[in-house]
């Protein structure tokens, strides 16, 4: 995990998922902790050289690769750590991540690895939008849903925080069908995203470097979303099931699926984008031979 010091106040520690630190006083404020223990560990590390102490651990999302490193830190430091409701339940229950993945039945092994399964830490309150201080550090906190259900953003010291709001291109081009759990409350986050250049210095992802500016990559990501939800679109010309759609839609955006997990993420991706097309009119679903199909409207 690298240091890169962004404005005087807030840094970013760059990793295989990115964290953040915003510092005022000699206090700061982390923001998600990496995947696992011992990214914890070197956060911590980073913490202690920079001379700050730790007020409180903010976790935009409760997905592993952002919360994973949650328990070490605050079983090493006693430091509070904030969740937004609901994400807040799967952090202390992450259980509940691959047991959505697995359609609510006790998941298989391959969705208990550390990047859906993280270590369970308490949440000491919840995060809600508007300006927060936490141990004497102020930020503001903006709501981001669409990736995960109750995703904030966070911003401090001049740099936003997007988490997974937005993708970086080389991110976009490498997922293909990135992890959406709602297509309505995404394109809204993607529009709100493209509003706030020009209030913060940098954005910094949930993976990849930070930038100066976040509409282009918001209109980026809101031109995937739309190529996606096409292609769900054009695979249900006639009726096949979630299995038939995904690979329908897969082969018209060019994917191949590398493994079983990324198989359950890409699905969820379709039901969203099947939920927003029936909401829209043009889809709906029944049960036909014992399959469960999806039809044009
Ligand atoms: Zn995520």
């Amino acid at each position: 995990m690298d240091l890169v010091r962004l404005t005087g106040s807030a840094y970013q520690l760059h990793g295989g998922s990115n964290a953040g630190l915003i510092v005022q006083d000699g206090r700061a404020i982390l923001v998600d902790t990496g995947l696992d223990k011992d990214t914890a560990k070197k956060i911590l590390r980073i913490v202690e050289s920079l001379r700050v102490r730790l007020a409180a651990v903010v976790i935009t999302h409760a997905h592993a690769d952002h919360f994973g490193g949650a328990a070490t830190v605050r079983a090493r430091t006693g430091v509070p750590v904030y969740a937004p409701a609901l994400e807040a339940a799967i952090v202390a229950n992450p259980i509940l991540e691959p047991l959505y993945l697995f359609s609510g039945a006790s998941p298989a092994a391959e969705w208990r690895h550390k990047f859906t399964l993280a270590d369970a830490c308490p949440v000491d309150g919840l995060l809600e939008a508007g300006d927060v201080t936490l141990g004497g550090v102020p930020f503001t906190v903006i709501a981001a849903p669409g990736h995960a259900p109750n995703q904030m953003m966070i911003a401090g010291g001049g740099v936003c925080f997007v988490a997974d709001a937005c993708f970086a291109p080389e991110i976009l081009r490498k997922h293909g069908i990135p992890f959406y759990v709602d297509v309505e409350q995404t394109t809204e986050t993607l529009n709100k995203l493209s509003t706030l250049d020009g209030k913060y210095s940098f954005f910094v992802p949930g993976h990849g470097e930070a930038v100066r500016e976040i509409g282009p990559w918001a209109e980026e990501n809101a031109a995937r979303l739309a190529e996606i939800r096409q292609a769900v679109a054009a695979s249900l010309a006639e009726a096949d099931d979630l299995g038939g759609i995904l690979q329908r839609a897969a082969a018209r955006l060019g994917l191949q699926i590398p493994n079983p997990v990324v198989y359950t993420l890409t699905q969820t991706t379709i039901l969203a984008c099947l939920s927003a097309l029936q909401k829209a009119g043009s889809a709906s679903v029944r049960v036909v031979d014992n399959r469960l199909c999806w039809t044009p409207a």
